[in-house]
């Protein structure tokens, strides 16, 4: 059906988060129906996003400027980094507007069932980043999972030493490569709960 441009079109949707088989052809459709209202624009954007988006180098966070606009923002707290699992939960965090310190990209969670070790994790830049000095407090947003739970007491004993002050966010709010999911006020809610420890 359609030869196989549509077909291999359609099995690289289908691959994408919240797309399945059907709603691959149906955007197929859509976009072969309109080639240059929608398919070749869409072709330019991700060449474009491909060629110009790195993981910065300080926090991880994906932009097309390294160090990311979060990074470069003079106006940012540099004093508090809030430790995330993923990009995902940062640009939730973001969006929200709930966090007006630096962040810290983890990559993961550590997890015995995804073969996840502690070498696997950015922790080693992390710990640099406190180093460097002017960092009062790190923040550890990384959910209320078994896995995150265990990789934020890890975390945490790995900071002792740095002398910064950690805090989690608060307890029972279900984030951890999931703050996408969650309400601005779930959001707010849970970073304004955190707690020393
Ligand atoms: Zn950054």
């Amino acid at each position: 059906m359609g030869g196989p441009e549509v077909e291999r079109l359609i099995g690289l949707l289908a691959k994408l988060p919240g797309f399945g088989p059907r709603s691959a052809r149906r955007a197929a459709l859509k976009l072969l129906q309109q080639p240059q209202a929608r398919m070749l624009p869409l072709a330019k954007a991700l060449a474009d996003a491909a060629r110009a988006v790195t993981p910065c180098g300080e926090c991880g966070n994906l932009d097309s400027r390294d160090p990311c606009a979060i990074c470069a923002d003079p106006r940012r707290d540099r004093t508090v980094i809030c430790v995330v699992e993923g990009v995902g939960d940062l640009w939730a965090l973001e969006r929200a507007a709930v966090h007006h310190g630096l962040y810290h990209v983890l990559g993961g969670t550590l997890s015995a069932l995804a073969g996840t070790r502690p070498e696997d994790l950015s922790t080693a830049p992390l710990l640099r980043r406190i180093e460097a000095g002017g960092v009062s407090e790190v923040i550890l947003a990384l959910g209320a999972t078994v896995d995150g739970a265990t990789t934020a007491h890890w975390l945490a004993d790995r900071l002792v030493a740095s002398g910064v002050m950690v805090t989690r966010v608060g307890q029972g709010v279900p984030i951890g490569g999931a703050l996408d999911a969650l309400d601005d006020g779930t959001l707010a809610a849970a970073l304004r709960a955190r707690r020393q420890g």
